[in-house]
């Protein structure tokens, strides 16, 4: 019994899955109650965001299907304004017409970075870990890293954003990402999916 308290106490670093292991490409499901193994598992993401030197985390990129991200800019460039934040079901209900440009990065594209272009603002509804909903109208770095986070729920990737050509620019880093080539200080989920690649000659076109 000691054993399983303690167990339930403890947080863990999750693996990350990368490009493109095809959870990163799913719709999220909803999350119907909030339990102790939900609380656990936000526990563990934010263990793992904070273990990665990351920003933001959405559940697929641990390998989870469930609409649960974790944010926390507290220690980005001094900003302590934020406190840590978990977002449960989180819908953007509202953007700014003004947009601008800024260099992202992804845990799940390690050693990828481009400029994306979006909106400066976001009105946003959400769910916290005791299931209080929350709507925010959000600015500034904050409304940039969960639109980052928010489109991961919905299967897509900041350089869904890119245009053509510099996306293009990055397929080789987008391949070395998918054959697991690129190291990191975090531990990543093994790519099994390998055989989709686009462009990675294991398999002829017909
Ligand atoms: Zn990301």
């Amino acid at each position: 019994m000691s054993a399983l308290k303690s167990s339930t106490v403890k947080s863990s670093i999750l693996p990350v899955y990368t490009y493109d292991q095809p959870i990163l490409r799913q719709k999220a499901v909803q999350v119907a109650e909030i339990n102790d193994e939900v609380r656990q598992f936000i526990r563990d993401m934010h263990k793992t965001m904070h273990g990665a030197d990351g920003i933001g985390l959405a559940a697929n990129q641990v390998g989870d299907a469930r609409a649960i991200a974790v944010v926390d800019l507290s220690e980005f460039e001094g900003d302590d304004r934020h406190p840590p934040m978990t977002l449960i079901n989180p819908v953007i209900t509202a953007y700014s017409d003004e947009k601008d440009f800024a260099e992202e990065g992804c845990l799940s594209l390690p050693r990828y970075r481009d400029m994306v272009e979006r909106p400066i603002g976001i009105q946003v509804r959400f769910f916290d870990e005791t299931m209080r909903e929350h709507h925010r109208e959000i600015g500034g770095f904050l409304a940039r890293v969960l639109q980052h986070e928010i489109d991961h729920l919905n299967g897509v990737y900041f350089f869904d954003h890119v245009n053509a050509i510099r996306r293009a620019m990055a397929f080789q880093k987008l391949k070395r990402i998918s054959l697991d080539q690129v190291p990191t200080s975090y531990p990543l989920h093994p790519n099994t999916s390998r055989g989709s690649v686009r462009g990675s000659g294991a398999k002829k076109h017909r």
